[in-house]
């Protein structure tokens, strides 16, 4: 099937770009001035055009049945003075896995010359889009080998189109202002409550929260806002329905453009590892909790922003995290007579892997990413589903400048428990391994260090380079 034919089939390629040509401010040419920005935006739909199977909820059993909106992928290209660049690709989707982000990072590098270290990917963890993940590791999972098809194909022409996106919003990049302000929004709540059964998934008043709402605002010169960037720590995951939806982070996105005609708006999803959207499960409320993010950026807009000014610094790097050796050869041939496909499809693949030659490694090649705008504010993008403690943690230790902390950014590959986590168990220390393609063993009580370590040292990095 040809490029075009298979485009036409799986998604509809609407692109818009919106230019931000607005006159320099005076305060532009002088580095230090939040003036001195050049930014540009980018949209582009990225709702399958057929029924597909659906990402999230290892209880699904069918594919997808029509939309309630639309789904999107946003860039923003961000230049300083000096020519250093960033853009952020927001994604309503559940996550991105690395050998994809390798991928665009490899042709954005060829094609725009943007270093790695300026490619942030973040994925709003909706469970109500298409699948995108490691589509070899759910082959034993019973799907349909058409839905898995479909899958492939839809993965591949989503490259293509945030290929195009990136570029888009380079080419778009016209003389900006920056500044960030925050709000607070409560619908996120902790969702590990211990029981007589140990920790289990159920709402926990008394659990760990993230309640921030960070806003970064890029306007043009003329001070009218273009962008508005907003981020929020908590699964999104109102819906379990069969409808594709940007659950409650795409009605926060939808609701802020209808209130700020001619502004983008792009949601970061946060530490919300361990928080779920409370209460859940109807339409309804995805619609109330996107209103109420909605209005903490509202909120947030309503207080003094601060000035956001350059240089513009990025740093990439990996932390080595630990994990722990796997089950037994016995035990794993125990579990793969299981009835549990999932356990099944774990148990089989990590036979595979330890009995193949040297395939099997006990470390994880774990993202790391931090933008840093002057003394103004800090980005921290770290990979897979990032528990709550992380962000509260790094924004208390790190001094200085506002900390913005996303998750779910360049690889969602598994779960990121704190030590605190790991040593509770439950889900996100141990269970979810199962429903990942990448068939990992839970990480060691090390991985809060690691990674805390690794953030520290780019941040650092980033801090003194002049
Ligand atoms: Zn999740």
């Amino acid at each position: 099937m040809s490029w075009a034919s298979l485009r036409m089939l799986i998604v509809v390629g609407i692109v818009t770009v919106s230019f931000l040509v607005f006159p320099l401010s005076p305060a532009a040419g002088a580095g230090s001035e939040s003036g001195a920005w050049k930014a540009g935006v980018a949209t582009v739909v990225i709702t399958p055009e057929q029924s597909m199977w659906m990402a999230g909820y290892a209880a699904r059993n069918k594919p997808s049945e029509g939309k309630v909106h639309d789904l999107y992928a946003k860039a923003l290209a961000l230049e300083d003075v000096e020519g250093a660049r960033v853009v952020l690709v927001t994604m309503d989707l559940i996550g991105i896995p690395r050998e994809f982000r390798d991928r665009l990072e490899k042709e954005v590098r060829l094609r725009y010359k943007l270093a790695g270290s300026g490619l942030l990917l973040n994925a709003s963890h909706t469970h109500s889009g298409p699948e995108v993940r490691d589509w070899r590791g759910t082959q034993g999972w019973d799907l349909p080998q058409e839905q898995i098809d479909l899958g492939v194909r839809y993965t591949e022409v989503l490259f293509g189109q945030l290929v195009d996106l990136v570029g888009r919003a380079l080419e778009a990049m016209a003389p900006a202002q920056l500044s960030y302000t925050h709000g607070r929004a409560g619908v996120g709540m902790n969702r590990r409550l211990l029981t007589a059964n140990g920790f289990v998934i159920a709402p926990n008043a008394d659990g760990p929260v993230d309640h921030d709402v960070p806003v970064l605002v890029v306007s043009g010169s003329d001070g009218k806002t273009r962008v508005l960037v907003f981020g929020y720590a908590c699964h999104n995951t109102t819906l379990s329905d069969y409808e594709f939806c940007g659950d409650y982070a795409g009605f926060a996105q939808q609701y802020i453009q209808e209130t700020h005609l001619g502004t983008t708006a792009m949601f970061v999803a946060g530490c919300g590892g361990d928080q779920n959207p409370t209460p859940r499960r109807t339409m309804e409320w995805a619609r109330q909790h996107g209103r109420a993010i909605a209005n903490a950026v509202e909120a947030a807009l309503a207080a003094k922003s601060r000035p956001v000014r350059g240089p513009l610094r990025v740093a990439l790097g990996e932390a080595s995290l630990e994990l722990e050796p796997p089950p037994s050869v016995e035990e794993l041939k125990r579990q793969a007579a299981s009835n549990d496909k999932y356990q099944k499809r774990y148990a089989e693949e990590m036979l595979r892997e330890i009995e193949g030659p040297g395939r099997r490694s006990n470390t994880y090649p774990y993202l790391v990413q931090v933008v840093q705008f002057g003394t103004d504010l800090t980005m921290i993008a770290l990979a897979g589903e990032v528990l709550v403690d992380y962000s509260l943690r790094l924004k208390s230790e790190l001094p200085g400048a506002p900390v913005w902390v996303a998750g779910y950014c360049n690889d969602v590959f598994g779960y990121v428990p704190s030590k605190r986590v790991l040593e509770e168990g439950g889900y996100e220390a141990r269970g979810a391994v199962l429903y990942y393609g990448t068939t990992m063993t839970p990480f060691t009580p090390s991985v809060e260090k690691l990674i805390v370590d690794k953030v520290h040292e780019l941040v650092r990095q980033v801090r003194s380079e002049k």
